[in-house]
């Protein structure tokens, strides 16, 4: 891949599209206002995105409507709406680089990251839903013979997506492609951290020959845009991925509004447990420190309780922490980088405020725990020992690089701390023994379960959680299930 110094000069030289994407067109907001795209990279302007607002969203929404009731994609040839899906993938591989620039400037993702799991992982979901397209049936019951009666599934009309910073063209595509490819329009709304890439990404469905109005995209900050597309009468679904307290305020919404269907997908504080028969330390270790580094720990399921059934602690902590002697920290635009910067100030110093309660009760660091100032973004992977399980820091989503180590005395306690928390995203359990793990795996109580590894995933299987993590499933089939009806019709055959 190409150097740092390739990379600075497009960084100095790109002039994304700020404005929002409406029935085919970009537009500025109605209000002409707009609001600062900041980069976590080195706090410069990367550019001022239009801020929309209800009006707007309204413009969005009755475009996607409008699309919807003429039948221009949702009744469209299930071959040619895969060939444009289709089409669409290939135009985000092709403008990978851009994208991935984009991705990277607006939260700080490291660039070899962006490029490769990021842009290629949106590409292959739009793929992936597009080839469904043309291969999944419905059903006929089994009535009896004087009467068919059919169980077809159809799309609800217009989606309202209002997704979050930390994955934005990952998890835009999560909840677009499997709605597009069942024939629905669709309003997203991504974080106001991340504009860029969503605008890009409309823009490139377009060329790929979507009709206009079918995929809409509205800038703007969360309590107006986003409120304003939760409450609209005329979206038939929403589909939300982001914080628990945000997620509360989307079901009011829908109470509020038309008791439009809302599926959630939350936050978590998934745990990374090692029995004390684990096969593997060093393969332990390594999964440990990606699954709570990689992104800066900014990962919904990032592995962020570490639970250690007793007398293994000392020797796994010395792993993880000679695993971080080749984990390369900085400048997001260094194809070298593995872990950048935190997406914001705010969110920095949300972590900084974690950082500060350790030693309080007891806590120590055994790395890492500088607080970032100034114009830093930077906190380097840090792990704390000595943290109780009922505590804040154990039971709170920090979303930073920050890891917390608890010590089980025996596999039930191990198990009782997993399932300890309001969440359930995700979990992994480290045994050489295979039943052991699992037995253990069939109890933790969560919608993503690893042995013996962690953060597995491809769009071949669904993701999602228990408990307060929510309640929807992104990816695989089962999410085409989100954005359809069922349908019930009976043909008397007498
Ligand atoms: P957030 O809830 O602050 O924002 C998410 C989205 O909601 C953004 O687009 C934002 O503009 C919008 N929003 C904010 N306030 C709103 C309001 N009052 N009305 C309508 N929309 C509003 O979350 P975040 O900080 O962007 O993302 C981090 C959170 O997302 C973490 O909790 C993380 O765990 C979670 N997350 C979950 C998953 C998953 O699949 N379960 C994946 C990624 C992130």
């Amino acid at each position: 891949m190409s150097d740092l110094k390739y990379w600075e000069a497009r960084a100095a030289a790109a002039k994304p599209e700020s404005r929002m994407f409406i029935n085919g067109k970009f537009v500025d907001a109605a209000s002409g206002e707009t609001f600062d795209d900041i980069s976590p990279r080195d706090q410069h302007l990367i550019t001022k995105i239009a801020a929309g607002d209800t009006e707007d969203v309204n413009r969005a929404v009755a475009a996607a409507k409008t699309s919807f009731d003429s039948g221009v994609w949702s009744e469209m040839n299930p071959r040619d709406k895969k060939a444009i899906m289709l089409k669409w993938a290939d135009l985000i591989r092709a403008n990978q680089e851009e994208l991935a620039l984009l991705e990277t400037l607006d939260v700080g993702k490291p660039i070899s990251d962006s490029m490769n799991v990021d842009v290629m992982g949106a590409a292959r979901t739009v793929q992936w839903y597009a080839e469904a397209i043309d291969k999944t049936y419905d059903e006929i019951a089994p009535a009896p013979r004087n009467a068919l009666a059919m169980i077809t599934r159809e799309p609800l009309g217009v989606i309202g997506a209002v997704v979050p910073w930390n994955y934005p063209m990952i998890i835009a595509s999560w909840k677009v492609a499997p709605a597009l490819a069942m024939g629905n329009s669709v309003v997203l709304k991504p974080a106001e951290q991340s504009s860029l890439s969503a605008i890009l990404l409309a823009k490139l469905a377009s060329e790929a020959g979507m009709p206009d109005g079918v995929f809409n995209v509205v800038t703007g900050l969360g309590p107006a845009a986003g409120q304003a597309l939760a409450r609209h009468n005329d979206v038939a679904k929403l589909a939300f991925t982001g914080s628990g307290p945000t997620g509360r305020k989307m079901l009011q919404y829908a109470a509020e509004s038309n008791m439009k269907q809302v599926a959630l997908e939350l936050g978590g504080k998934s745990p990374q447990v090692v029995l004390d028969d684990v096969a593997d330390l060093d393969a332990c270790a390594s999964a440990i420190a990606w699954g709570i580094y990689y992104n800066a720990g900014q990962t919904c399921n990032a592995g962020s309780r570490l639970i250690v059934q007793g007398g293994i602690k000392e020797e796994l902590f010395a792993r993880v922490t000679k695993f971080l002697d080749t984990f390369k920290v900085g400048d997001p635009l260094d194809p070298a980088t593995m872990m950048g910067p935190i997406v914001s100030k705010a969110q920095r110093d949300r972590v900084n405020h974690y950082l500060e309660m350790v030693g309080k009760n007891g806590e120590r660091f055994v790395f890492g725990g500088e607080t970032a100032t100034g114009e830093s973004n930077m906190i380097a992977p840090t792990l704390i020992d000595g943290v109780k399980h009922d505590s804040v820091l154990s039971q709170e989503e920090i979303f930073g690089p920050v890891l917390v180590a608890l010590e089980a005395k025996d596999e039930a306690e191990a198990l009782a701390m997993a399932n300890g928390t309001e969440y359930g995203l995700a979990g992994s359990v480290w045994s050489g023994n295979i039943a052991r793990a699992h037995n253990f795996a069939r109890k933790l109580r969560a919608g993503t379960v690893w042995i013996n590894t962690f953060d597995m995933s491809d769009v071949i299987t669904p993701f999602g959680g228990f408990k307060g993590s929510g309640s929807g499933r992104d990816k695989s089939l089962h999410a085409l299930e989100n954005y359809s009806a069922l349908k019930t019709t009976w043909v008397d055959l007498n």
